[in-house]
């Protein structure tokens, strides 16, 4: 059986399907089935009054909305830092202008590999070429 450390807790556990073991998915869904009736009476809650009034950590509530299971749609005052330059954000690890500037230096970046990786093969190119 497939064994593994929680990527949560750091409990060994037999692996069944997440990355966490099965008192931390007991607990993430406790978290997130609180967390959502909450925000749906709260629609103004913040993150202080969120944590506070549920007992659910911040970081919990943060790895929710981050792997796509809590969605904020009409909760304007909850956000949590951008993980860059620590402007509030309500979706994924970084805030709006912080993904567009990391995904454009992304694509810079892989077409800089892109043109390295071009290279030598032009140079391999050059050397075949019988006279
Ligand atoms: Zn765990
Ligand atoms: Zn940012």
């Amino acid at each position: 059986m497939p064994i593994a450390n929680c990527a949560r807790c750091g409990r060994i556990y037999t692996r069944v399907r997440r990355d966490i073991c099965p008192k931390c998915v007991a607990e993430e869904d406790r978290a997130f089935t609180l967390v959502r009736s909450y925000l749906s009476e709260h629609r103004n809650a913040d993150m202080a009054e969120l944590t506070e009034a549920t007992g659910v950590d911040a970081s919990l509530v943060v790895a929710l909305i981050q792997n796509g299971r809590l969605i904020l749609r009409n909760n304007p005052n909850l956000s949590y830092p951008c993980e860059r330059c620590g402007e509030p954000t309500q979706s994924g690890r970084f805030c709006r202008r912080c993904a567009k500037e990391l995904s454009l230096a992304l694509s810079a970046a892989s077409a800089q590999l892109r043109t390295r990786a071009a290279r030598p093969q032009r140079g391999r190119q050059r050397g075949s070429v019988s006279r």
